[in-house]
């Protein structure tokens, strides 16, 4: 695991957005890995928010690009529409993330298998559904982890990013990552949504600035989820 190295790396964008161009151009430039997760039925659509303190593009990556544009990463499922699960059916749950991951795996060419909920919101059936009907191996929610320690077995559906970059305890949680000292495996998986850049909820150059602070780390070992997470 990790090439024997006890600490890990690992990046996670969700919405498939055009701004994760740049931040695949960045994490490239640093040596650095991450999952992206994406919307099948949204792929292609143009659009801008309204939500941010700032109106910035919402367009997403068209289903022709993901490919190219996201690779050397992972790309996972966000499902098909971007529901909130726990008011669906199971039927409807099952059908929102198997379609999104035949049509991202037939997109990429190889199996996709991590998932990052819509919002967030999941629940013990949700969790359940994920584990036996589909073929899903790892769920991702949104509040931020107490410390560094890798999910168990048991939790690979119900874990937590460390934290999300537009958090201002971000990089005073790369800094006591960066300084542990450990015999066990412990990661800094670092979450969010590329558009948030462009709205300044953080900056770009903050956000470059962290990724070359973390790279080029020979005891560090830098990987997707997938690759980090199994
Ligand atoms: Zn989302």
């Amino acid at each position: 695991m990790w090439s024997g190295k006890k600490r890990a790396v690992t990046f996670s964008f969700d919405d498939g957005v055009r701004q994760d161009v740049r931040v695949v151009e960045i994490l490239n430039k640093y040596g650095l890995k991450g999952t992206f997760n994406l919307n099948s039925g949204t792929l292609g659509m143009g659009g801008e928010t309204n939500w941010l303190p700032k109106v910035v593009s919402y367009a997403r990556v068209q289903a022709e690009e993901v490919r190219d544009v996201y690779a050397g990463h992972e790309v996972a499922v966000h499902t098909v529409n971007h529901p909130h699960l726990t008011k669906l059916t199971d039927d409807e749950i099952v059908r929102e993330v198997e379609d999104d991951r035949a049509a991202l795996s037939k997109l990429c060419g190889y199996e996709v298998i991590g998932l990052a909920y819509p919002c967030g919101d999941y629940d013990d059936r949700v969790v359940e559904l994920l584990r036996t009907r589909t073929g899903v191996r790892y769920g991702r929610g949104v509040i931020g982890a107490k410390d560094f320690s890798l999910p168990k077995e048991q939790d690979l559906f119900s874990f937590d990013p460390t934290i999300y970059f537009i958090d201002e305890k971000f990089e005073e949680k790369v800094d006591e990552f960066l300084a542990l000292d450990t015999d066990e495996p412990q990661m800094l998986y670092i979450w969010g949504h590329a558009y948030e850049l462009d709205a300044e909820l953080i900056t770009w150059e903050k956000f470059e600035a962290i990724c070359k602070k973390l790279a080029g780390r020979s005891e560090i070992f830098y990987g997707t989820n997938k690759e980090v997470l199994l």
